[in-house]
């Protein structure tokens, strides 16, 4: 493809926004990415991106799609130590009704940490010829024409003692700048109306820490999910990361925030509502200190909405909508919003003319699903803060749930929902009159409540 515009700037140099990057970079001659940290040459943490420090579940949706921005992305994450599990096989799974059993699918995640999924990526955009990366450069502000119309480029400061201010021009600017983006305020420096916000705040925290996967350990999952099952508020996982090392998180909504002292944690931990979690990590060694978050807000800023948008100017990623990230989205979501990008681009055949706008309408539509899907599981939790959903929302949500309670007992039923759950395939497929059937007929008697209890956590 041969690229017919100058040059575009991409805000962010994380993991949407070096995607964003790789497309851009099939219609733009030069593109600039500009990232406000020193970035690693090793796959390791930095400050931007603090998240990086828990667990990152990239669904089965979100790597195919990188797979197929930047073939052999799979191949490489695994040569660099991750672990390609199996949602069948290699993942275990307490979800609301019971432990999983083990299945037949061809889902499959890498299990690795966030900062060698994005190193990865860096690795191969940094490598287009035409991509360049201002490192350690912070952007202060959109810059337009006279008119306040059209965004022209951005006004950027680099870090440190002596960075001066400097304008940078671009035919096309897009934000990808995560949950701290400015561009509310940028725009209304420019004149234009802020976005409005939707919120729901389940009040979630995150602990976590690294232990060594202890040597005698010899069951074969790389992914162990624990839910919380409303009202308890409790949940956990354990990644096996790269090294041989676990990458334990607990969570807690309703502001039961796990603590970040080590006994506080391992206490935390023996709350669970079954005790493999605790019980793993007594035999395991802590090898890192034990970090906290609580930035887990859902948010959309409905861009879409606003009566008068800029030409030239998109935004996506966490900067548009920011997920509670219990259920492993965020960085699928920036993929989907990557991969919309590029069809609103082949659409727009070479005129920038209303393309923002209109990418903003169709991304909000395309987040609306994954909000729904994450919002309604927090709206199990009493304390959620925000706009409960209306009737058939709470209706749809209401037969998901007892879709969920028989998982442990529907090997199909299950496969079906791990392809929802990894955005493969659409809802639409619990909805099938074999499943509908099932989920109506199923009674949530003692019975079945004391044979979940009595149920032991199946070996994979
Ligand atoms: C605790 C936690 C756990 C999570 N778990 C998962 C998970 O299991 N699965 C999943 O898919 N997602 C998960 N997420 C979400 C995921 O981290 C993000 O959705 C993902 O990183 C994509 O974000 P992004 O690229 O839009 O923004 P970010 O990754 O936040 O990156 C924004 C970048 O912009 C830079 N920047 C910001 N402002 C400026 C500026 N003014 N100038 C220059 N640069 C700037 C920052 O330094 C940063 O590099 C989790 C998030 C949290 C908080």
């Amino acid at each position: 493809m041969t690229p017919q515009h100058a040059h575009a700037i991409v805000i962010g140099g994380s993991i949407g926004g070096l995607l964003t990057a790789r497309i851009l970079s099939d219609y733009f001659k030069q593109v600039t990415l500009i990232e406000r940290d020193q970035l690693p040459s090793t796959p390791d943490g930095r400050t931007g991106t603090p998240q990086g420090k828990h667990v990152h579940n990239l669904l089965t949706r979100g790597m195919k799609i990188i797979e197929s921005l930047l073939p052999g992305f799979e191949d490489e994450l695994v040569a660099h130590g991750a672990n390609m599990a199996n949602w069948g096989r290699d993942v275990k799974l307490l979800s609301l009704g019971g432990w999983l059993q083990s299945l037949e699918t061809d889902l499959y995640s890498p299990v690795a940490s966030r900062a060698l999924v994005e190193w990865v990526i860096r690795q191969r955009v940094l490598a287009i010829p035409t991509v360049t990366i201002h490192e350690n450069t912070d952007v202060r502000a959109l810059l337009t024409d006279s008119l306040r119309e059209t965004i022209t480029g951005v006004r950027v400061k680099a870090r440190g003692a002596g960075g001066e201010e400097q304008d940078l021009i671009a035919d096309f600017v897009i934000d990808v700048s995560g949950r701290s983006s400015k561009s509310p305020e940028w725009l209304k420096d420019l004149g234009y109306e802020q976005p409005t916000e939707t919120t729901v705040d389940p009040l979630v925290g995150y602990a976590t820490c690294l232990y060594q996967k202890p040597a005698t350990f010899k069951d074969g999952w790389r992914l162990l999910l624990m839910t919380a099952k409303a009202p308890d508020t409790c949940g956990g996982a354990i990644f096996e990361v790269e090294n041989n090392v676990w990458m334990v998180s607990l969570g807690g909504y309703s502001g039961d925030y796990p603590p970040t002292d080590p006994d506080g944690f391992v206490e935390f931990a023996r709350s669970l509502r079954e005790p493999l979690l605790y019980n793993l990590i007594q035999d395991a060694t802590p090898i890192s200190d034990i970090v906290g978050y609580r930035r887990t807000l859902n948010v959309i800023h409905h861009y879409e909405k606003l009566s008068r948008f800029p030409q030239r100017f998109a935004l996506l990623g966490d900067a548009v909508c920011g997920f509670n990230p219990i259920y492993g989205q965020g960085m699928t979501a920036a993929a989907m919003g990557v991969e919309l990008l590029a069809k609103t681009f082949k659409a727009a055949k070479g005129d920038l003319h209303g393309l923002g706008r209109r990418f903003q309408v169709d991304l909000a539509k395309q987040n609306r699903a994954l909000w729904l899907l994450s919002t309604g599981e927090d709206f199990r939790h009493k304390a959620t803060i925000g706009d409960r959903p209306g009737r058939m929302t709470r209706l749809i949500q209401q037969y998901i749930d007892r879709v969920i309670h028989i998982l442990p007992y529907h090997n199909d039923i299950a496969e079906s929902f791990m392809q929802v759950m990894n955005m493969n395939q659409p809802a639409s497929v619990l909805f099938k009159p074999s499943i509908v059937w099932r989920a109506f007929t199923y009674r949530r008697s003692p019975q079945t409540a004391v044979s979940l209890k009595a149920q032991t956590a199946p070996s994979h």
